[in-house]
């Protein structure tokens, strides 16, 4: 099972320090960014599932880092923030932010809301009206929702990166994924223009996925263009 990576946004350390020992100890992976610019750059190459995000930094407002991740993320914001103003609130979520959390909260009250947001975020990704399924291929089978990846029933491990690119290749499974789509879904559109860093964990990821990386029967190169999953065998034709 693959632990949801969790970006927590915060300059002030103490508080910093108690909500991570709080996540980590609920199962979470933890990043911590203590600025701005430190959280842009992480949320672009960490791809979080979560960003708790404190308004008041110290160089660029939290208000402007909503505007600029929602320009290209749809990962799941949740702002919390000492202002208790009403006007902060709508402002964050008209922004784009998910949900709002007032300093002091207590562990409990984050949690659940985390929760709320994670459910959330997988309804989005799989769409209102289908259900969620495991992916299935030959002895390769994919839950979603546990993020578990086995092959003939023996757990697969993949780096949360490995399993970003595999999970978006199975939910388009059978359709070919150029590298700039499968870039910019997992790393963001401010991901490198060369594709070595997805090719690396595509060498990783057959590697540890085919019996021989050399003819894969999961993942196909279309060479020039990206990569193509072998069809979901669970999916009726309609
Ligand atoms: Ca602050």
């Amino acid at each position: 099972m693959n632990k949801f990576t969790i970006l927590l946004v915060e300059d002030e350390k103490t508080i910093s320090d108690f909500t991570s020992r709080a996540l980590t100890s609920h199962g979470y992976r933890v990043q911590c960014a203590s600025s701005g610019k430190e959280a842009l750059s992480l949320a672009s190459s960490l791809c979080p599932d979560i960003m708790l995000l404190d308004l008041g930094l110290p160089d660029i407002d939290g208000m402007e880092i909503i505007q600029k991740l929602r320009t290209w993320s749809s990962c799941p914001i949740i702002v919390v923030s000492a202002r208790t103003q009403e006007n902060d609130k709508v402002q964050a979520l008209d922004a784009g932010a998910d949900d709002y959390l007032t300093k002091p909260f207590g562990t409990s009250e984050l949690m659940a809301r985390i929760r709320t947001s994670l459910r959330h975020s997988n309804r989005l990704n799989n769409g209102y009206n289908i259900p969620q399924h495991p992916y299935r291929a030959k002895d390769l089978e994919i839950d979603f929702f546990k993020r578990s990846i086995t092959i003939a029933g023996q757990p697969i491990h993949l780096t949360p990166i490995e399993y970003k690119i595999v999970a978006f290749l199975a939910q388009n499974s059978g359709k070919v994924m150029t590298y700039s789509t499968v870039m910019n879904n997992v790393w963001g559109p401010y991901s490198e223009s060369d594709n070595k860093i997805l090719r690396v964990n595509m060498a990783n990821i057959r590697r540890k996925l085919e019996k021989n990386p050399a003819e894969p029967v999961y993942i196909f190169t279309e060479v020039g263009v990206g990569y193509r999953m072998a069809d979901d065998e669970e999916i009726q034709p309609f």
